[in-house]
């Protein structure tokens, strides 16, 4: 069995050693739990895609302890510096141009010229990022394509074998991937919804929230790697469905409607924030219960519910889509 240690000094300290000897270490941050590499070292990150099934042209984000230690990665420019100084410590990944002595690994990026950093808030995550003294790539710590783990045992199910320590730290509190921000062309591009919202952004930079989508407008833009199938259960999902049918598990909003079956509510009391919170757990216990097929109540689309309701589309493609990314 795979060791799981709470975030004592101790075990930030073994984790920090083990990341700098090029294994791979799990560990929470506000957003999902992280499968962490040495970002700087090619074979521990051919290591991590390996252990994932996660196919090479989808990049990893790095992580470091501050915003100084990004700048020695990514090249700073106005809008980078403006995010950075509003939301970081936090889940906002800035995708940068990489400079050329900035020690991320070319697999790491798959290949680009830029690369993808954040400051996570966790206080855990960051005492192991300034205890290890590398970026750590860390993509989230499941299999590649499955449900995205929010508590160490989700790590320990998905990828025990493969990993060489969970640190520990509860359940994430926010629940969804970092946003992620492209600031290397004139214009800013929203690439994942995430806990900081379009709007956020768009206030912070004052641009027109619609500009961060490019020139269709609607959804977020394309980036590479981004799968359209991800985060998926084994259960096929069924969304929008204001009511469960017989022999599904249903997955509500708010008050739960009758249902002979499993049935659980994002937030009883319609909280989009506790709903992200909840959002991957909740999958990961339907997926594992009774039902054929999970059916998943309309979410609202405001706040944190543009980045659920872009976990939900892409969980519910169909496992034999042809373009996948996986991560
Ligand atoms: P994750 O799967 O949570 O590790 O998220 C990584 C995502 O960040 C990828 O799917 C990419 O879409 C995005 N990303 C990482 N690096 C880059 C990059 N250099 N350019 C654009 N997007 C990136
Ligand atoms: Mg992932």
């Amino acid at each position: 069995m795979v060791e799981i240690l709470p975030p004592s000094d101790a075990a930030i300290a073994a984790a920090a050693d083990l990341l700098r000897a090029g294994e791979l270490v799990a560990f929470a941050t506000e957003t999902v739990y992280g499968l962490g590499a040495d970002g700087g070292n090619d074979a521990a990150v051919a290591r991590l895609y390996a252990a994932k099934g996660r196919p090479r042209f989808n990049p990893l984000i790095a992580h470091l302890p501050d915003s100084d230690a990004v700048w020695r990665h990514g090249e700073a420019n106005p809008l980078a510096t403006a995010l950075a100084a509003r939301f970081w410590p936090g889940p906002l990944t800035l995708v940068m141009a990489h400079r050329g002595d900035g020690g991320i690994s070319p697999l790491a990026r798959a290949g680009l010229e830029t690369c993808a950093l954040r400051v996570p808030a966790s206080a855990t995550a960051r005492a192991l990022l300034t205890a290890a003294g590398r970026p750590v790539v860390a993509p989230s710590a499941n299999p590649s394509e499955g449900i995205s783990p929010t508590r160490a045992d989700h790590v320990a199910a998905g990828l025990g074998d493969r990993v060489a320590l969970i640190i520990d730290d509860g359940p994430c509190p926010i629940g969804v991937e970092s946003t992620v921000v492209d600031v290397t062309g004139p214009a800013p591009r929203l690439l994942r919804p995430g806990a900081i919202t379009a709007a956020m952004i768009a206030e912070t930079l004052g641009v027109p929230e619609s500009s961060l989508h490019g020139d269709k407008g609607g959804g977020a833009v394309r980036a590479p790697g981004m799968l359209r199938r991800h985060y998926a259960p084994g259960k096929p999902l069924r969304l929008n469905a204001v009511a469960p049918r017989p022999g599904e598990a249903y997955l509500g909003w708010g008050a739960l409607p009758a249902h002979d079956g499993p049935a659980i509510s994002l937030s009883l009391t319609a909280d989009i924030a506790e709903a992200a919170a909840n959002l991957f757990a909740m999958l990961h216990r339907l997926d594992a219960g009774a039902g054929s097929a999970i059916a998943v109540a309309p979410i609202p689309e405001s706040g944190l519910g543009a980045a659920i309701n872009d976990r939900l589309r892409r969980a519910a493609q169909p496992r034999d889509e042809m373009s996948n990314d996986g991560g």
